[in-house]
């Protein structure tokens, strides 16, 4: 009923107008025309009405069921241990994600539920905690069923399991490759995710530069504590004292990458470990709620 109130008051509106147009002293064809224009008002405003009401980002949600939820809580472990009000903020951003994100898995017709569900998990865990978030010009997430090179060349030894693109034709596009998407949640404790890391390099980008400095969430102060940190546990590194994946040293990119998923899978164990590291990163994040 609510989504028709608006046509049944300008189908009133109209009906009002008719008598005064029938008793006036124009002509039959001014009255035609006048009933042609005020006919075009209407619909140029349902239309225009309609239009901005299908732009506006935040008002469509994928709807979970039951089974859903179900199998959400069996194979997100971040999402398993969360308290039931942030189990439901969880889900509404799920549900905003898939809503909004096209999700597609290159090598089937139809994409399946449960490859959505753990992209679009992916991208809530890594964004979880930030004061304001969205996931700037993302518009597709692109599915691979295998890992894969450099030119995108499909291998089941590929040495690449995720990217993003910076620039160019496919700049709004993440790939991820959906074994590798999948071993990231079947372990939740082994400081690595594939999915997570990927979206932590999108929110590097956002400031522009995919650098390891995310500037869109780091004011000027902990920029430079940050920059401290990063060096002091790459030297750790080198003196073989650290538990971060050693993927982390490849570059300053990589190594906000990997010590997000760290963070995000392990926060007691980086706590304990590197406890400046993590102070810096609860700058960022916010205190982890599965810690
Ligand atoms: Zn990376």
């Amino acid at each position: 009923m609510k989504r028709f109130l608006g046509w049944i008051i300008l189908f009133l509106l109209s009906l009002g107008l008719i008598p005064i147009l029938f008793n006036s002293e124009l002509s039959f064809f001014a009255k035609i025309a006048g009933f042609i224009v005020l006919l075009a008002i209407i619909v140029a405003l349902r239309v225009w009405g309609y239009q901005t009401k299908s732009k506006s980002p935040r008002n469509e949600r994928f709807r979970f069921n039951k089974n859903d939820i179900f199998w959400i809580e069996k194979h997100i472990p971040f999402y398993s241990l969360l308290k039931k009000q942030d189990k439901q903020i969880f889900l509404d951003r799920m549900g905003l994600f898939i809503a909004h994100i096209k999700i597609t898995e290159i090598d089937k017709e139809i994409t399946e539920n449960s490859t959505k569900f753990y992209v679009a998990a992916s991208a809530v865990i890594a964004y979880w905690g930030l004061p304001y978030w969205n996931y700037g010009n993302l518009s597709e997430v692109l599915v691979y069923p295998s890992n894969f090179n450099d030119d995108q060349t499909l291998k089941s030894f590929g040495a690449i399991q995720g990217k993003v693109f910076h620039g160019g034709l496919m700049d709004n596009t993440i790939i991820l490759s959906r074994p590798a998407l999948i071993a990231g949640f079947q372990i939740g404790n082994d400081k690595k995710n594939v999915g997570v890391h990927e979206f932590a390099h999108l929110l590097d980008k956002a400031d522009g530069d995919i650098d390891g400095v995310p500037n869109i969430v780091l004011g000027e102060n902990d920029r430079k504590i940050w920059l401290k940190v990063m060096q002091q546990e790459m030297e750790k590194w080198q003196q073989k004292k650290s538990t971060i994946p050693p993927y982390a040293l490849k570059s300053e990119a990589e190594f906000f990458a990997v010590v997000t998923e760290y963070f995000k899978e392990c926060p007691k164990l980086l706590k304990h470990k590197n406890p400046e590291l993590f102070e810096v990163l609860v700058k960022i994040y916010g205190e982890p709620p599965n810690c």
